[in-house]
């Protein structure tokens, strides 16, 4: 007779690890809802969590870790609503399609989300890639690698040939017909499983691209790409999955068709008009500017062979047309969220965007509140981020100097706390 032997291990080893106490003294403390810069703060953390945000420097009490940044400027961890993490600018870009693997994306990639993180970005909205993107989402927040907190996209969706169409410009034998799983819809129906497909394949948002573009091997860099149908049938079923929906735009009418639709955000906006301004205000449609893509890829235009023809010649009259737009929706009241399509530049240098935003007229200080406040209300985690307050999570920055006075220094970030643990302080 045979016996079975059951055995059960019991592990109750249950793990009690002290949240770690931390008190941040803050020169001057960024109100970034008020507008306002306050003199000697204290910003008491347990673990992940900000417990308590009071005036003067508190007194450590037990077992509190004291951070000294009395010589700094604090705000919270910064926002960029529009990045590409698997992408970083260069001329073998167009090459590399056809010589690199997935998993040689996947090793690029780590590295440059942690350029954004250390220029005090510590969350980004990637707004597309092959899925590797996804991938980089979970291996950071499992620990695998550091980075910032990343909402992805997953893979764009564009109609056949339209600007994330990934095949454009291939030779016939290996063009395909790419469908919805990969990136391209046709049809309302094509629409909705393309969205049921990213939810699949764990992406966070939807991203369209409703309008020609720039970098896209293609000719037409504005002209409409989706029927308003179409986008219609994105928004709506996006909803079922809790999705926001981003549309890169560039031409009015197929900017107008993804406002008239229902998209939370504009990306670029290149010649949009009074008319779908005024569409935006009345439905809070973001903004999200990337005047700095426009303006390096204007730039990048002008060195002999770094794009292909057929991309040259539409970076370099899209260029600085950005930065104007910017300028008018902002004074019209426009929603605006940060965002600056870091990967067509070098991931890190995101904050000279704060220097084109000043330069179109909007105040440092509301610059800031698009990279936290409003960033974090397009994506839906106003309840958890964008601002130094009580419950939410500890993602806090700070540089060196006072931003109000020059704007230069968002490009000294000294300190970067992620989610309460310390990535940076110099
Ligand atoms: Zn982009």
């Amino acid at each position: 007779m045979r016996k079975y032997y059951c055995i059960l291990i019991c592990c109750a080893c249950a793990q009690f690890t002290l949240a770690q106490k931390t008190i941040i003294y803050c020169g001057q403390l960024i109100d970034v809802k008020l507008l306002q810069v306050q003199k000697e703060m204290s910003i008491i953390i347990t673990g992940n969590t900000i417990l308590e945000v009071k005036k003067g420097y508190a007194k450590a009490e037990g077992n509190y870790k004291i951070i000294d940044l009395k010589n700094k400027t604090i705000m919270p961890g910064l926002m960029d609503m529009h990045v590409h993490v698997e992408e970083e600018t260069s001329p073998s870009n167009y090459i590399d399609k056809f010589t690199k693997n997935k998993a040689d994306y996947a090793f690029k990639s780590v590295g440059l989300e942690e350029k954004d993180l250390m220029a005090g970005f510590t969350t980004l909205r990637d707004l597309g890639g092959s899925g590797v993107n996804i991938s980089l989402r979970n291996a950071i927040n499992k620990g695998f690698i550091k980075g910032p907190r990343i909402y992805t996209a997953g893979k764009a969706i564009a109609t056949t040939g339209g600007h994330a169409d990934p095949t454009n410009n291939y030779n016939e034998d290996i063009m395909g017909d790419p469908r919805p799983a990969e990136e391209v819809v046709n049809g309302v129906a094509d629409c909705a499983k393309a969205v049921r497909m990213r939810y699949k394949q764990g992406a966070d948002l939807i991203k369209i691209t409703a309008t020609g573009g720039v970098l896209s091997m293609a000719k037409d860099g504005s002209g409409a790409q989706f029927t308003e149908e179409e986008i219609r049938a994105i928004v709506t079923t996006a909803k079922d999955y809790g999705f926001k929906v981003a549309a890169h735009a560039h031409g009015a009418e197929g900017m107008k068709r993804a406002v008239l639709a229902g998209v939370n955000s504009i990306e670029h906006g290149t010649y949009m008009t009074e008319e779908i301004m005024e569409l935006m205000k009345q439905r809070g449609t973001y903004l999200v500017p990337t005047i700095i893509a426009g303006r390096s890829s204007a730039d990048s235009a002008k060195i002999p062979g770094y794009y292909p023809e057929i991309v040259r010649a539409k970076a370099l009259v899209v260029g600085n047309y950005i930065q104007t737009t910017f300028s008018k929706a902002y004074k019209s009241g426009v929603k605006i969220a940060f965002g600056t399509d870091a990967g067509v530049y070098s991931h890190g240098k995101n904050w000279i965007e704060f220097v084109y935003m000043t330069e179109g007229g909007m105040p440092i200080l509301e610059c800031i509140k698009s990279a936290t406040v409003n960033a974090a209300d397009l994506l839906g985690v106003s309840d958890i981020l964008g601002s130094i307050e009580k419950g939410k999570l500890a993602d806090i920055i700070a540089v060196d100097g006072d931003p109000v006075k020059d704007v230069q220094v968002m490009g000294k970030v000294k300190f970067v706390m992620k989610d309460g643990v310390v990535y940076k302080n110099e």
